[in-house]
């Protein structure tokens, strides 16, 4: 086993799920190692049905692992971690109707020894942050899909979690919302350097957003690859998708999606450091 590195956040080691119950039993994952470094953006992807959401409800100590072990900051994961926070694809259903946007992305602060103004302090920011300042006031159902999932983003951010994990965070959006959410996602995780964890089953939004794209097969997952993504820094929606690297990577992406073997001349090392051996 390797020994992980020092500025490793979090640690996947031989990680495994089944699901079982009387009608059937589900391998949802089986011997995922993975390491995400303090800062990093890891994109994974894989098929629908393949274990992703398995893997987070993992990580974010929501689910008990069947095998294996997750440590975040050193630390075993067993319960939900104070420094973690998670962003659904159903965000709808993760804000209360009944509650105001401010109120909403205050909630999970209230447990944190927080003063009330350092908590509308946080707030205000975080909802300046995703462009909801002025929609402080005004309760979920009144917003669209893109901004109720700014709420959530905000919600998320306002914790200053340590790692933030996202699981389909845009798949309920229109195409034009979901590039800015990408752009405003790309532009908090620089700005609060937090480490992100971000699921997705567009090969192109993976590519476009990480820094490294790690690979799940069908079920039972098995990590397939470890991609990095040596893209600039800098991206933008227009430039970056057209940049001939983009093409190669989403590409390299694909083909371990679709489990076709690579060119022999072609990227050998997709297989990385990441993947025990
Ligand atoms: P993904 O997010 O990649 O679509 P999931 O993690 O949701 O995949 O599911 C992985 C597999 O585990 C699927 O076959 C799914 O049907 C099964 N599964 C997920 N949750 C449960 C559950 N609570 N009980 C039984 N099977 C489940
Ligand atoms: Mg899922």
């Amino acid at each position: 086993m390797t020994t992980p590195a020092s500025d490793t956040l979090l640690s996947i080691v031989d990680l495994g799920r089944s699901y079982r119950s009387r009608e059937r039993n589900v391998d949802a994952l089986t011997g995922i190692t993975l390491s995400i470094r303090d800062g990093e953006f890891v994109a994974v992807v894989g098929p629908s049905g393949c274990g992703k959401t398995t893997l987070l409800k993992i990580v974010a100590g929501l689910l008990p692992a069947s095998t294996g072990a997750v440590h975040l900051g050193g630390q075993r994961v067993t319960e939900p971690p104070a420094d973690l926070a998670v962003v659904f694809q159903e965000y709808g259903r993760s804000l209360f109707a009944w509650k105001t946007v401010r109120q909403n992305v205050e909630l999970p602060l209230r447990h944190r020894g927080y003063t009330r103004a350092g908590r509308r302090g946080l707030v205000a920011e975080a909802l300046d942050a995703v462009g909801l300042a002025r929609a402080a006031d005004a309760y979920p159902w009144q917003l669209s899909g893109g901004m109720q999932q700014r709420v959530a983003i905000a919600r998320a951010i306002a914790y200053r979690p340590r790692l933030l994990l996202m699981d389909e965070p845009f798949s309920a959006v229109d195409a034009q919302t979901r590039g800015d959410l990408e752009d405003l996602l790309a532009g908090l995780w620089r700005r609060y350097g937090m480490t992100v964890l971000f699921v997705t089953h567009d090969i192109d939004e993976a590519v476009y957003l990480s820094q490294r794209v790690v690979v799940l097969g069908a079920a039972p997952a098995g990590l397939r690859a470890d991609i990095p993504i040596d893209l600039p820094a800098e991206r933008d929606q227009i430039g970056t998708r057209s940049l001939p690297r983009f093409g190669e990577l989403r590409a390299r992406v694909h083909a371990q999606v679709r489990g076709v073997p690579q060119h022999p001349d072609r990227q050998p090392s997709d297989r990385l450091e990441n993947v025990a051996p």
